[in-house]
């Protein structure tokens, strides 16, 4: 069976099985923002790879048994390492490495916009705390150097952006469709 045919009947699975846990303390569920974040990524020409890592971009979440308030309590699920190990059984690194990075450009937009931390919803100001805050010079410096850094400040723009309750999107079906057209490039090997 092709990777992408498994890709999509794991993924719509595990939205259907956790999909309507609210989505950290928004007024959105995880599938939600997941569809909302994916909307917009298509609705700004981005390329399929991008597409799909705005899709799953938090399916780290979907993957534990920690709580809804996790971050209340002083813990950082870590989503972005457990999502993008996940997502590199079925893709390359154009969509697992944006996924990864996704967090670590919420930190630097926080270091070199200074407008950005106070657009920030309550709940991610919380996470950011539990993050590491605004990324130090050093860290910056790192980050921008990485090949897949851009892509990860697109992904997080939209990412902030997908929290608005009600809004109608296409369904999770339209964007597994994108699943086909990436993993024809699939680089890495499982882990
Ligand atoms: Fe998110």
């Amino acid at each position: 069976m092709k990777t992408s045919h498994v890709a999509t009947a794991n993924v719509l699975e595990l939205f259907r099985q956790r999909g309507g846990s609210l989505y950290g303390g928004e007024a959105v569920t995880e599938q939600e923002h997941a569809l909302q974040a994916a909307w917009l990524a298509e609705q700004a020409g981005a390329p399929p790879a991008l597409i799909v890592a705005a899709l799953l971009h938090d399916i780290g979440h979907l993957l534990h048994n920690l709580p809804e308030d996790a971050p209340d309590h002083g813990i950082d699920d870590r989503h972005e390492h457990s999502g993008a190990s996940w997502l590199r059984r079925y893709f390359g690194p154009e969509v697992a490495e944006p996924v990864r990075l996704h967090v670590a450009a919420k930190r630097y937009l926080c270091a070199v916009e200074p407008r950005y931390l106070q657009q920030l919803s309550a709940p991610s100001q919380l996470s950011l705390r539990l993050q590491g805050g605004a990324m130090s010079p050093e860290e910056v410096h790192d980050f921008e150097r990485h090949p897949h850094a851009q892509a990860a400040v697109r992904l997080r723009h939209w990412d902030d952006a997908a929290k608005i309750a009600g809004l109608e999107t296409p369904l999770l079906e339209h964007f597994a469709r994108y699943f086909t057209q990436v993993d024809e490039n699939r680089g890495e090997p499982a882990t």
